[in-house]
């Protein structure tokens, strides 16, 4: 088959393992950075140039667009589809999971378990919106951050009102927590691939820290799921509409809460944590699921 990856960079660990499984399985890979692309948006033979050329025409594309990106990188993703190439996850998908308060509202509409979240736009509903998910303490998190920037955990309610009120002000969207203090810092990353979980990993946070990321410093260990944190992962993608998902989950005394679900989950930690070739159950997944028309979108929508 002929696959391109979507990425900005071929050295990033992700892209190039997925680079590497997909050549030793036989085909042939072309990474192309969307913010270099530019299209022609025409009904009848759409089309993708990079630099005065003609993208060729790919069996699959493996989408892994950065949160900054995801406006440029989901147009570019949704050319491939008109173009009648298989995406690994639909454009539509990842628009949908990128905006946490979206995700967690079609979540929530499929009973997945879930931290009590609030939402307001006008600091005077603040006190209100604090009673709504039980008061301090509390997580406020910024509706578009990664790697836990944005999150803040707020021990007090005078510290919740002051840090809402602030982002307010900078007009941010954000959403406020209840905070999991049971979870102990960890969270647990489940890979979903299709309709399995094919890799967990157990991310603990530094001492005095309560966000895991990796990038902020967690630490990535082997765990084993539990038959309902399975099927809540597994439900949880679904919802989504993605088939290649990092769902996180944060263990509650009621049972697993999913926290958020990310379309372009990291392979590193979790290839590293637990020595499972992620990547290459990612190329068996397309080899298995290509049909030229499969795309139900076809980039619309
Ligand atoms: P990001 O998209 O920036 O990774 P997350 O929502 O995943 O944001 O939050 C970052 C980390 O903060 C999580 O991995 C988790 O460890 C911690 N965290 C987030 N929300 C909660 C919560 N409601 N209760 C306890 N810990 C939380
Ligand atoms: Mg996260």
């Amino acid at each position: 088959m002929q696959i391109a990856i979507m990425s900005r960079n071929r050295n990033l660990y992700s892209t190039s393992r997925l680079k590497e499984a997909a050549e030793a399985r036989g085909h042939e890979v072309k990474i192309i950075d969307p913010l270099k692309c530019y299209m022609n948006i025409n009904m009848n033979a759409p089309s993708i140039h990079v630099r005065g050329e003609e993208l060729p025409k790919f069996d699959a594309v493996i989408p892994r667009i950065g949160a900054s990106v995801t406006f440029y990188g989901t147009a570019v993703l949704r050319q491939f589809e008109m173009m009648g190439t298989h995406p690994l996850n639909e454009s539509v998908a990842i628009t949908r999971s990128r905006d946490k308060l979206r995700s967690l509202q079609l979540l929530s509409r499929k009973s997945i378990g879930l931290p009590v979240t609030g939402f307001a736009n006008q600091p005077a509903d603040v006190p209100d919106l604090l009673d709504m998910v039980g008061g301090a303490p509390c997580v406020i998190k910024l509706l578009e951050g990664t790697q836990g920037i944005g999150v803040v955990l707020a021990e007090t309610r005078k510290a919740a009102e002051s840090v809402i009120e602030a982002f307010m002000g900078l007009k941010a969207n954000i959403m406020v927590q209840e905070y999991i203090a049971e979870a102990g810092g960890a969270d647990i990353r489940c890979f979903v691939i299709g309709d399995r979980v094919i890799a967990a990993m157990k991310r603990q946070a530094l001492p005095g820290e309560f966000r895991s990321n990796l990038h902020r410093g967690g630490s990535a260990s082997i765990v084993k799921l539990t038959p309902e944190e399975r099927s809540t992962a597994l439900r949880a993608a679904k919802t989504m509409g993605l088939n290649v998902a990092g769902v996180d989950i944060l263990r509650s005394k009621h049972g697993p809460l999913v926290m958020e679900v990310n379309s372009s989950p990291g392979l590193e930690g979790i290839e590293k944590a637990t020595g499972i070739d992620v990547a290459e159950k990612i190329i068996q997944f397309i080899e298995k699921n290509v049909k030229p028309t499969s795309s139900k979108t076809k980039g619309v929508g």
